[in-house]
């Protein structure tokens, strides 16, 4: 089991109540199945669980079916901001963008932030300060937004509401989480938020802890759901917290994280978890979360 590698993503938390037959699940499935086997293809190559999670999140990330890169969903002013966040469980070198726009793959800016900066977390126009200066490419708003989301966003507009969940139809941030061969961990997040958001409105998703968080020692996490619960219980490390400090396994903790959502703040949300030996977990208290896994090398798995 130890020399096995282990892999999950997800898609976001959310009803995602326009998926109602096989034939409306079939893209996610599609895109589950082939970002997972992508994700196969670096780790049993040897490649690291960091190079996996940042290509699995780039993938999810071009599929505007999902919000982040391309289809995210757009804040009040229709305007595109995202967050993204990824974490080394071997050092605990971290690094995360927040509020940038016009960016393809945020994860790759967030990852160049944490080799290529001292900084752990840039948000803003400094961020894109920083794109530039590391040489990435701007795409257009007609790369990042979709007819779909502007669809939404007029519909969020006349209802006057900000959808957090449980109102929100549908969610959509995406996040990886590996164990390497090696043994070590890592996890990413992305996404474009909450639809009709603030402007400036920053979610848990590049929050260390919140949305993300990896530690060899525990393991590997990536949550969605609404933010501002997700924050106020610094959810992903206190699942950490959960494996490291009462023992528990992936599942044990995914079911105790989940428990201290609801008791805490009856927070609306998803984990998915692989601890240090490899066991793949998730767990929401939305009513749905789509995901997938490989477990120790095993066949692909998915569900909504
Ligand atoms: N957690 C994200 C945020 O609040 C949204 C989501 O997961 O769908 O920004």
């Amino acid at each position: 089991m130890a020399k096995d590698f282990s892999l999950m993503i997800h898609g976001g938390a959310g009803t995602f109540a326009k998926v109602r037959s096989d034939t409306d699940a079939a893209p996610y499935f599609n895109t589950i199945h082939a970002t997972l086997e992508e994700g196969r293809r670096i780790l049993a190559g040897g490649g690291t669980a960091l190079d996996a999670v940042e290509t699995c999140c780039a993938l999810l990330e071009d599929d505007p079916l999902f919000n982040a890169g391309r289809g995210s969903v757009l804040n009040a002013d229709g305007r595109v901001e995202m967050d993204a966040g990824i974490m080394d469980g071997a050092t605990l070198a971290a690094g995360a963008v927040a509020s940038v726009h016009h960016i393809a793959r945020p994860i790759v800016l967030a990852r160049l932030v944490m080799v290529r900066s001292d900084h752990v977390l840039l948000g803003g126009e400094g961020a894109m300060a920083f794109a530039d200066a590391c040489g990435m490419a701007r795409v257009p708003d007609a790369y990042l937004i979709t007819e779909a989301r502007e669809r939404e966003w007029r519909c969020a507009r006349r209802a006057g509401d900000t959808l957090l969940p449980p109102a929100a139809e549908e969610c959509g941030t995406v996040g990886a989480i590996a164990r390497d061969c090696a043994g070590d961990l890592a996890a990413a997040t992305s996404t474009g938020g909450v639809l009709n958001k603030a402007p400036g409105r920053i979610g848990d998703s590049p929050l260390i802890g919140a949305g993300v968080y990896a530690d060899n020692a525990t393991c590997a996490v990536s949550a969605t759901g609404h933010g501002e619960d997700l924050m106020r219980t610094v959810l992903a490390k206190t699942i950490a917290d959960l494996i490291e400090l009462r023992g528990l396994d992936a599942a044990q903790a995914v079911a105790a994280g989940m428990a201290y959502l609801r008791r805490k703040v009856e927070g609306h949300g998803g984990v998915i978890v692989v601890d240090r030996i490899g066991r793949c977990a998730a767990g929401f208290t939305t009513p749905r979360l789509i995901h997938g896994w490989i477990e120790c090398g095993g066949a692909s798995q998915a569900r909504i």
